[in-house]
Formats: C-alpha cells, structure tokens, sequence
C-alpha cells in the first residue's frame, strides 16, 4: 500500500471510532484538502477510494481539475473568495464551503451555469468571535441563510466553521458546539439542510463527537504541506 493509501485507512478507522464513541448511527463524508498537494498526489487518493477533493485557491484547483478531468471527482471550494472569482467558482465546483456574505452569493447563483445542478453551498460563519477571521457573524446568519434559500442556483446545505486552533480537545469540543448549535437552530427554523462541514486534522475526533457530517482533512492525509499556503 502507499503511504496515502495507509493514512486513508487509519483516518477510516479514526472515524468509525469517534462515530461509534459518539453514539452516532449514520455516516459522515472525508473531504481530502488538497491544497499544495500535486495532482499526482490526489490521484493517488482517488486510486483508494477517495471522491471528495477540497481546494482552496482558484488557478491551482482549475489546473488539477484539467489534468485529473478523467476522474469522477466532486470538487468543494473551501477557500476565501474574492468577487472577481466568482464566476470561474460557480463553474469548476459542486460545493462551495466559504460563503460568508450575500454579495458573493448572488454572484455564485448568477454565474452557476444552467446545465449543472445548483451549487451547493455552506455558510462559513465565525465561531471564534475573532475580528480577523472570516465567516458571517452569528447573528447574521438566519438573514444569510434565508437570502440564499431566494437565489435559484444555489442550493443551500449547511454551516462551515474554522475555529480558532486549540490543543485542548474540551475546548475543541466548546468551538464546534457553537456551531453546532447554530445548525440546529436553523433546522429549528425550518431550514432543510445536512451538512455541518467542521473538523480538520488536528480537531476532526471532537468535531465528530459534536455532529460533524463533513471533515476537511488535509495534512493527516497527505503529510505536512511543505509550503504554507494557508
Ligand atoms: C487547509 C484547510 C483544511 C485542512 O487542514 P489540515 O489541518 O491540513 O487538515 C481544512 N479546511 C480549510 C478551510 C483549510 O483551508
């Protein structure tokens, strides 16, 4: 087996026991972030058995999309998103993770085009109270949500979050009930929507044990990236 293949594996069984410590009966998806990574590297991934690839940075994504366009592969955008990408966004992707704001929205459905199926779309919201990092505040994101329940392709999925990097699995725990939290109170709201897109490498087990649906796991996949992108 590769190496790739081997984490694969072991992240696999790191999931099923964190579900099962859970109490949880239903499944969640492993998004490979493959940022940094060559396109040899995800195909590679592919090759055992991975089908979601997580890329950050628009010009990267595209040139891996053109050499693995042979592979069936669902793409999820999960990086910050400038106005002047979005259009090449809405026609690269399945999912879009980052969707902070209305304007960037609006853009994604307007650009989305007609022959593909909506895009489907996390509002990424800040559960650190931090004033640097992105993501819609708390208090915006019933408005967000019903807007983007308005535009006609988009299809509106869940919540995304970034927490703020804590060794201390409780407090890991505390960061994704915020979120969690958040996601139920829409579903409360009447909102249909299933994913909760938390959890990278270093939190994934707490995120799991909070309801994650979606982990983004990139370095406890692939290795340490050797350039810092992030
Ligand atoms: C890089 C990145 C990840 C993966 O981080 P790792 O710690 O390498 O698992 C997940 N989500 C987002 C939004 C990222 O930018």
């Amino acid at each position: 087996m590769t190496i790739i293949a081997d984490s694969l594996q072991e992240i696999q069984v790191k999931i099923h026991t964190a579900l099962r410590s859970a109490n949880r009966q239903d499944t969640l998806q492993l998004l490979a972030v493959s940022k940094a990574q060559t396109a040899d590297k995800l195909r590679e991934a592919y090759l055992s058995g991975q089908r979601l690839f997580g890329e950050n940075y628009l010009q990267e994504a595209i040139c891996k999309q053109e050499q693995l366009a042979d592979l069936n592969i669902e793409w999820h955008f999960i990086g910050p998103i400038q106005s002047n990408k979005t259009q090449l966004i809405a026609q690269h992707f399945d999912w879009v993770h980052s969707v902070d704001r209305l304007k960037i929205a609006q853009r994604l459905s307007d650009a989305r085009p007609s022959k593909l199926a909506p895009l489907n779309i996390c509002i990424q919201i800040n559960s650190s109270f931090e004033d640097t990092k992105s993501g819609a505040d708390l208090a915006e994101v019933t408005t967000l949500a019903t807007a983007i329940n308005q535009l006609p392709n988009l299809k509106l999925r869940g919540l995304m979050s970034i927490p703020a990097p804590a060794s201390d699995y409780d407090k890991q725990r505390a960061q994704f009930k915020i979120v969690s939290d958040t996601f139920n109170s829409l579903k409360r709201q009447g909102f249909i929507i299933d994913t909760l897109s938390i959890g990278m490498s270093n939190d994934y087990v707490a995120a799991i044990h909070e309801g994650a649906t979606i982990i983004r796991i990139g370095s406890a996949l692939f290795g340490e990236r050797k350039v810092s992108t992030t």
